[in-house]
């Protein structure tokens, strides 16, 4: 076996974020590769009887079957849990899968969860449809308002469940508050990282006790394929997670997970970078457009928040424009450069127009309780050159008329 140190922890946590992203987790075969391996197999095999035996009982550790582990999911399992400052962590095959397991895995007929409601689409979904089904009730609140949390705490609320900064309208969380107060009442709070990563944001840092992520945004960060993560203790997650996980399914492919494992060494670079892009455009839209909601901005209205638990603004934002949804396609159409997509996170400059696409399947009432309006854009700035961004968007405004 040739020298690596990427899978020891005594030696891993001493490393700082930047290195624990290239190095941590990392697995070497005995051909001593430099970049890591694909082990695309399915089953292992063993030199002897007792070896399966004492693998199946807990004794040993060692691969058993790919449903349960595989090296490179590993690789990347390990190296997401040292960036994230966390004890443990599992990874699925989206970030969907990620929130439906974070959730089943806790939560048992008769409980209930607080979920801010300026939630993902399909993360609601599972909060208002599936759930219910199971006799799990959720109650939305405006995540925002401290008062609100504590009002829907019931003696049987076990989660609060919540994103920061929240898709499209980009309302922050006050992490240390909501999570503390969880903490107060025997409540696991978990928060989805997906918009802003551990290269940007750190929950665990500021209280929470989950951290769930849709890696396939900034995480992969060049739109190629789908995984999900969770992050937390241990104890959460081998006595919880692994054993919803392992027997229910929602395993990553060792290539994706291979993808997104040499995506994290270039997450800190990109993410800094697309943030500043990010703060370029957005201060050249807030010139020429009547609102933006944007946290790296003085005008949005908790930036002390995002000063305070942010390490950076992300790339993502929004912006209204007058004139409603004709308006907002015609800028869409207008665009040269940048895609019309309602993916994010990408290295490619992305726009969508939220109530059309993302958030179409809500009711209207609930969009606009959301602050989700008709003349709302949302954009993930990526790695152009942000003047570039800036001529395409200001082209765009203009052929609209604005
Ligand atoms: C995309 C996204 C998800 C879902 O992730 P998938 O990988 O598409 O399943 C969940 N939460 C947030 C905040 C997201 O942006």
């Amino acid at each position: 076996m040739k020298k690596n140190t990427g899978q020891n922890r005594s030696i891993t946590t001493k490393w700082r974020p930047a290195t624990r992203a290239v190095r941590g987790g990392t697995w070497r075969s005995e051909q001593g590769e430099t970049s890591e391996a694909i082990f695309l197999t399915s089953g292992y095999s063993y030199d002897d009887a007792a070896t399966p035996a004492a693998r199946f009982a807990g004794e040993e550790p060692g691969m058993t079957y790919s449903r349960t582990q595989n090296p490179s999911v590993q690789m990347l399992e390990e190296r997401i849990a040292l960036m994230e400052g966390a004890e443990a962590c599992r990874v699925q095959a989206s970030g969907m899968a990620a929130m439906t397991a974070a959730m089943l895995c806790q939560l048992s007929a008769g409980d209930h969860l607080v979920v801010a409601q300026a939630a993902f689409g399909p993360t609601r979904w599972v909060t208002d449809n599936l759930l219910p089904r199971f006799a799990i009730e959720a109650t939305p609140v405006d995540g925002r308002d401290l008062d609100a949390w504590k009002a829907a705490i019931r003696p049987n609320t076990k989660m609060f469940f919540f994103e920061t900064p929240a898709n499209p309208t980009m309302d922050i969380v006050d992490v240390a508050a909501v999570c503390a107060l969880a903490r107060e009442h025997g409540i696991r709070s978990v928060v989805d990282n997906a918009f802003a990563t551990s290269a940007l944001q750190r929950p665990l840092e500021f209280g929470a006790d989950v951290v769930a992520y849709s890696a396939t945004k900034l995480m992969d960060g060049q739109g190629r394929v789908l995984a999900g993560a969770v992050c937390g203790s241990a104890d959460f997650i081998n006595n919880h997670l692994l054993p919803f996980q392992r027997n229910t399914g929602p395993t990553l492919s060792p290539f994706s997970a291979w993808v997104v494992l040499k995506g994290l060494e270039t997450l800190d670079l990109r993410a800094n970078r697309q943030a500043d892009n990010a703060l370029e455009v957005g201060r050249f839209l807030e010139t020429r457009v009547p609102r933006i909601l944007h946290p790296g901005l003085p005008s949005h209205p908790q930036f002390a928040l995002v000063q305070k638990q942010m390490i950076k603004p992300g790339s993502i934002f929004s912006f209204e424009i007058d004139g409603g949804r004709e308006a907002a396609h015609a800028i869409l159409d207008a665009l040269e450069l940048i895609d019309i997509s309602n993916n994010i996170g990408d290295s490619k400059t992305l726009m969508t127009h939220p109530a059309s696409t993302t958030h179409s399947s809500l009711a209207a009432e609930t969009r606009a309780a959301m602050g989700v309006t008709e003349g709302m854009l949302r954009i993930s700035v990526g790695l152009e050159d942000p003047q570039d961004l800036i001529d395409d968007l200001d082209q765009a405004l203009r052929k609209a008329g604005l």
